[in-house]
């Protein structure tokens, strides 16, 4: 099957271990997986991992030793990075990081063996090589002893950093500060938007900037209770979400344009009623959004009547009027206490219309219940409906296809006690001067 030709001593020379490399995965990768047994399947995977390791060490020491002989100059290359970005297909980053990986590892001989026996994962090299190359070369033999004898002891990527970054701080205080200043350095954010009109983020930070937002991440992102099926990952989400709602709310950010920053959504009247074949409603950044998204930040938001003339010309612009005032959320919050979902507390809180003002639906008391964003967006968005109880205040129910109990914070922990909103400390800012941060510009053709 393989042509061992090229043998010296019967030891099969580079090229043709390499051969034999890729003819191996291929066979393996051709193999009908139904025929292999459950547990030999998990024994396979397990093997997989720590040979996958041993391989990243292999290609890094001999990306060392291509590097050392400067070998990328003969193929053209400017640069190591250069080359390895070309021949591998990576970014200029990533090439980078592998090159600097490299080099450290070869300094690092502890370090090096146990990447190179599968006992130690390419993570936790990293870990080690990124402080190497800011110690003193006088001190990072003993680094290098020391974490191969804390891999040693069976420890995790986790453990391992506390032990390095322990070192570290002994071995020269100002390691520490190098390292956190050259992360300040690489802080970036960029954002994206993907073909479903949702947005992307990606986002790198310095060790402070980012203990803040595991914080307020860790606050916001909380399971609402044991029959919360949200994802950890969609928690999360949720929670950055929430905490862009609350900065608008607070009435805190600079001011942009003259005004205070707020979303806008551009909707026809009829569009609005729920009647088709108008324009969709719009964001002013993010374009087309559905019907039943203007509908909910409509049911609590600073609303303008746009006179059109044509389909681009305003011929009159109102004044934006509130749909929920002051005093009604005050009343609002004094009858419900909390989100009639979920038992969120008033400041996460928007005032929903039952039968929707658009429609005909009074702003009044009874036609008014306090959801918080989450519950808002099941109400809107996936079916979910709010029954009366006998004390005339709603409780939220799930779409009968989804077969579960509501979100149980209602029962688990007391109500937050109803809190009356005043400018010093406004809950999310809703009943403060500022107004909410929704803004519904409604499009009427002229009579
Ligand atoms: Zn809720
Ligand atoms: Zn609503």
């Amino acid at each position: 099957m393989f042509d061992c030709a090229a043998t010296v001593a019967g030891v099969p020379d580079q090229d043709t271990l390499c051969d034999l490399l890729t003819a191996v995965l291929d066979v393996l990768s051709g193999a009908d997986l139904d025929e292999v047994d459950s547990a030999a399947l998990g024994a396979h995977i397990a093997l997989l991992h720590r040979q996958t390791q041993r391989l990243q060490a292999e290609r890094l020491r001999r990306l060392a030793a291509h590097d050392r002989r400067v070998a990328w100059r003969s193929a053209g290359a400017r640069s190591a990075k250069e080359w390895l970005s070309s021949a591998c297909g990576l970014t200029r980053g990533e090439a980078a990081g592998q090159v600097q990986t490299a080099q450290q590892l070869s300094e690092l001989p502890a370090t090096s063996a146990r990447l190179a026996a599968g006992e130690m994962t390419l993570g936790q090299a990293r870990v080690v090589t990124s402080t190497a190359s800011r110690a003193p070369v006088a001190d990072r033999a003993e680094l290098d002893r020391m974490a191969a004898e804390t891999v040693d002891q069976g420890t995790d990527t986790g453990r391992l950093r506390t032990a390095v970054d322990d070192w570290a701080h002994r071995c020269d205080a100002r390691l520490l500060a190098d390292r956190r200043e050259a992360a300040y350095r690489r802080r970036s954010a960029t954002f994206g938007r993907g073909g479903d009109g949702s947005v992307t983020i990606n986002a790198r930070m310095d060790p402070l900037s980012g203990e803040m937002w595991l914080t307020a991440m860790e606050a916001l992102s909380a399971p609402a209770g044991e029959a919360d099926a949200r994802t950890p990952e969609q928690r999360r989400a949720d929670a950055m979400a929430e905490l862009a709602r609350r900065g608008l709310d607070s009435g805190d950010l600079p001011l942009v344009g003259g005004q205070r920053p707020h979303v806008t959504v551009t909707v026809d009247v009829a569009t609005l009623q729920g009647l088709g074949g108008g324009p969709p409603p719009r964001f002013d950044y993010g374009g087309a959004v559905c019907t039943e998204t203007a509908r909910m930040l409509a049911c609590d938001a600073a609303v303008t009547r746009v006179i059109m003339a044509g389909v681009s010309q305003p011929l009159d612009v109102g004044r934006a009027s509130r749909t929920v005032t002051a005093a009604q959320r005050r009343a609002l919050i004094t009858r419900d206490g909390c989100c009639r979902g979920c038992g969120a507390p008033p400041g996460w809180c928007v005032a929903h219309h039952i039968v929707h003002w658009v429609n005909g639906g009074a702003t009044d008391l009874a036609n008014l219940a306090l959801l918080c964003w989450t519950c808002h967006d099941n109400v809107h968005h996936r079916g979910w409906t709010l029954k009366q109880d006998s004390d005339r205040r709603w409780t939220l129910q799930p779409p009968a296809s989804l077969g579960r109990q509501p979100i149980s914070r209602l029962r688990t922990t007391p109500a937050a006690p109803p809190r009356t909103p005043s400018p010093s400390t406004r809950p999310g800012g809703h009943g403060g001067p500022q107004g909410p941060s929704r803004h519904v510009r409604r499009t009427d053709r002229p009579p």
